[in-house]
């Protein structure tokens, strides 16, 4: 396929505000690849080369991207910067600067020297290349390509719209689950794309785990207390519930891989939890577990903050000796050829128990087998005595259900007064100049919304205006920016109109006293039925690094909230 056609693709993915129009023009780009290039139509509609846990990077900033395009067109750099300060996206102003045909490159090509481009080192050599690959290219192309090469493709194609064009391939919607099966497996929406188009639906049926691929990690739903714990689960393992990184931890032969929960690879990041599991006994092998920092001469837990600090790129190796962290593994998802994700909880946790046996680096997650709510209750108490943030809940008999949130897995987590049991992540999706003070910093409300996975889209919750620093604010205008639409994003589902609509993008943490029900947000909402609102909502941190917009809380978890509010407030 030649990657002007993908380009024109790419130009009605960008116009269309609907969904269903988008899996359907999804789909018919995906007809058209040829079998060997549908990988990489897909990592480039996504704006990646890779899937993210292979951490990739292109490292080149606007600033560079600009010089590249001042050379190739030929156009006085300051000329550039102006139009890039009137239109706010380097791809636009590709498409001004850029007036001649391409050369007819194929998208296989384009990829290759993409792929030239993040693999150079020196950002000389990285400017060189894009300048090259400019001059091939017509303006629609270059477009793309800067947009991409910038991280910020604006396509809002997410995974799940691809999931359905790729079901559509195989006859109907129908086939999702099956095309998810695979997804959940792997993390790669490319090699599923292949497989699909070199195998058919046997080869997606027959989808296997293969260690070096994350497998999507299963999440878990709350309780309001010990009592629906049990009638939920019966009897059931208990588990303490850490606060530190859900690490996915991989060995493949003598190599260790490390995913965090965002599938990020953080294998640098961790080398005393890489060295413990390399001597584990087993070939192959993946098990999850929770990393944190311990005090070796209290055995405390450190707070999450000493933890955290273990998410840098320098001085690692300082960071494990003054605060080595432990993994307590809470499961097992595979060993040597057998997929264990299939059985239930409780032979894996057995089989996982075997494996981990040098107690040092590697420990086992604290567990009870427990029937009562009595039971529950003293290992809550004791938990939180302990300063933990709660307990987990397990169903002994279930599978590991990747990529999904059920009531397999249930956290009961210490609740506050007054304040809901839980903070809540939600998307940002618009923002609003502002009023009084904050009118000069032309920022000073966001809007912001849940998740709905039935629909792939984002609903709005609530209106945030509280809980950022005047830096932040500035901050927040800058990265948002980046990411401003000329209209509502076809993934957002709205009755607010904000000053500024902006792609679901990032994901901030809040407070808020209560759930309440308002007819002006669409969460929740259905016909008539108002939907859901947050009560004094408050910004709590930044902008969260470690989640996707689809990482955000759910619709159905803010239901699940709100009653349990009800239930709490009439106790
Ligand atoms: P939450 O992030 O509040 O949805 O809670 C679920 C998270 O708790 C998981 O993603 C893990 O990171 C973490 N966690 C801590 N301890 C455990 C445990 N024993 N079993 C499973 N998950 C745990």
């Amino acid at each position: 396929m030649k990657f002007s056609e993908l380009a024109q693709f790419f130009e009605k993915l960008e116009k269309t505000t609907s969904r269903l129009e988008m899996s359907q023009l999804l789909y018919e780009l995906f007809s058209k690849a040829d079998k060997e290039e549908i990988d990489k139509v897909v990592y480039l509609t996504m704006g990646e080369l890779v899937p993210s846990f292979r951490g990739l990077e292109f490292g080149m900033s606007e600033k560079l991207a600009m010089e590249a395009l001042s050379k190739a067109s030929g156009t006085k750099l300051s000329v550039i910067q102006k139009l890039y300060k009137e239109l706010g996206d380097v791809g636009k102003v590709a498409l001004e600067v850029i007036k001649r045909e391409g050369k007819g490159l194929s998208v296989s090509k384009v990829y290759e020297e993409l792929f030239s481009i993040a693999r150079a080192r020196g950002t000389l050599d990285k400017v060189m290349l894009l300048i090259n690959l400019l001059k091939a290219l017509s303006g629609v192309e270059a477009k793309f390509v800067v947009r991409i090469i910038v991280g910020n493709l604006r396509l809002g194609v997410g995974e799940a719209t691809i999931i359905e064009a790729l079901a559509l391939l195989l006859g109907n919607r129908d086939y999702k689950q099956v095309v998810e099966r695979a997804y959940n497996l792997c993390s790669d929406l490319g090699l599923v794309a292949e497989t699909l188009a070199q195998k058919g639906l046997e080869g997606l049926e027959e989808f296997k785990i293969q260690p070096g691929y994350p497998i999507r990690m299963a999440l878990a739903e709350r309780v309001a207390d010990a009592e629906e714990l049990i009638r939920r689960l019966g009897r059931c393992a208990i588990e303490v519930k850490y606060d530190g990184f859900r690490l996915q931890v991989h060995k493949k032969n003598n190599e260790v891989y490390i995913y965090s929960r965002n599938l990020e690879p953080m294998t640098e990041m961790f080398p005393e939890i890489k060295q413990a599991v390399a001597k584990i006994d087993a070939e192959e092998l993946i098990v999850e577990g929770e990393a944190l920092a311990v005090n070796e001469e209290t055995g405390e837990f450190y707070p999450f903050q000493i933890t955290m600090q273990r998410k840098r790129k320098y001085q690692i190796y300082e960071y494990s000796k003054e605060y080595p962290l432990k993994l307590f593994c809470f499961d097992l998802l595979y060993l040597d050829g057998e997929d264990y994700t299939i059985k239930p909880f409780i032979d894996r946790r057995k089989r996982l128990e075997g494996l981990i046996t040098l107690k040092n680096t590697l420990e086992l997650s604290e567990l009870r087998i427990v029937q009562s709510a009595k039971e529950v209750e003293e290992f809550f108490e004791d938990a939180i005595l302990r300063g933990l943030e709660g307990i987990m809940g397990k169903r002994l008999d279930a599978p590991y259900t990747a990529g999904s949130r059920n009531f397999n897995w249930v956290k009961l987590k210490r609740g506050y007064k007054g304040q809901l049991m839980d903070t809540i992540d939600v998307v940002i999706v618009g923002y609003f100049y502002g009023k009084g003070a904050r009118a000069k910093l032309g920022i000073g409300t966001l809007l912001t919304a849940v998740y709905d996975p039935s629909s792939d889209t984002f609903k709005t919750i609530s209106k945030v205006g509280s809980g950022f620093s005047e830096e932040e604010w500035i901050r927040l205008k800058e990265i948002l920016d980046e990411i401003k639409l000329d209209h509502r994003h076809a993934r957002v589902d709205s009755l607010i109109t904000p000053d500024v609509w902006v792609e679901p993008k990032y994901v901030i943490t809040v407070s808020a006293d209560e759930i309440t029900r308002s007819p002006l947000h669409t969460a929740g909402k259905t016909g008539d039925e108002p939907g859901y609102a947050l009560r004094f909502p408050r910004a709590v941190g930044f902008v969260r690094s470690d989640k996707r917009p689809e990482d955000a809380n759910t619709v159905e978890e803010i239901l699940r909230m709100y009653q349990l509010q009800r239930k709490i407030k009439v106790e």
